[in-house]
């Protein structure tokens, strides 16, 4: 059924002059799930992530996010999805609070909703003396819950995080993922990037990116039962390790 499809792309390509980023992906992310997008370093998922966002355009391909499409709705899509980039988009010099009443007025938010939501959000997150600290000063796990908070700030219906967890601890890592978990029981679509494969094994569908193409994509334990195999650690080495083809000339 088309409803389920809160992301759906076709041939999805991004050409750098001679260089294929991303080659003819095909694939649907469906509501509530969350979805994760492995590939190594350079495989592709940052480049389509963006195109996903609204913040770039696909050389070839078609498709919608949360129904508006890739090529024609970009500033809609922006409006409404969340984002958290794998560089912090958040301010560094200002406070909590402010960056957090920056990012509600960027995504559209009135003064009196702000003012509720951080309310909210300083409360769940337990930082409410935190408040008046620049972001700069609080350590990487902190900031990284915040960053996620603040682009669940408007609470979209789906949240892009592009390697979320990057460089902290598993104690964090586990919190940050007790706040996915939480998102997607009031509703939210995940769609996570990695490079940890025991996140990857809380994800209910994978994409496994290699060389700009998706060599597979099915539920953890439906791709570790395919390759016969006991964890996806080792489902990602066995795909990664395969060119797809036509790309072993180039050396892509
Ligand atoms: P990582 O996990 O390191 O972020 P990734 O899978 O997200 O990797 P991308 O950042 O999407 O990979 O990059 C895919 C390829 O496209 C890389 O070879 C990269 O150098 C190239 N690339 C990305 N952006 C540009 C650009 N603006 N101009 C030229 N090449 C680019």
């Amino acid at each position: 059924m088309e409803c389920d499809k809160i992301i759906k792309v076709t041939g999805l390509t991004k050409r750098f002059g001679n260089f294929t980023a991303v080659d003819h992906i095909t694939f649907d992310v469906r509501k509530g799930e969350i979805f994760g997008f492995l590939g190594a370093n350079g495989a592709g998922k940052t480049t389509a992530m963006k195109i996903l966002c609204g913040l770039s355009l696909p050389t070839e391909g078609s498709g919608t996010v949360d129904g508006y499409d890739i090529r024609t709705q970009q500033e809609l899509i922006k409006r409404n999805i969340g984002y958290m980039s794998q560089k912090f988009s958040l301010y560094p010099d200002l406070k909590v609070w402010e960056n957090i009443r920056l990012f509600g007025g960027i995504y559209g938010l009135g003064f009196k909703e702000i003012k509720q939501r951080t309310a909210e959000m300083l409360q769940s997150l337990g930082m409410e003396d935190l408040r008046n600290e620049p972001v700069g000063s609080l350590p990487l796990g902190w900031k990284q819950k915040l960053a996620f908070s603040i682009a669940m700030v408007h609470k979209p219906p789906l949240v892009f995080l592009d390697e979320p967890t990057g460089g902290v601890d598993p104690e964090t890592r586990r919190m940050f993922w007790e706040m996915i978990y939480r998102a997607v029981g009031e509703g939210t679509t995940v769609f996570v990037t990695t490079h940890y494969m025991d996140e990857a094994e809380y994800c209910d569908r994978v994409s496994i990116m290699v060389d700009g193409v998706i060599a597979d994509l099915d539920a953890p334990d439906a791709l570790k039962d395919k390759y016969g195999v006991p964890d996806m650690d080792s489902v990602f080495r066995t795909v990664a390790a395969r060119r797809p083809a036509g790309k072993e000339a180039a050396g892509a």
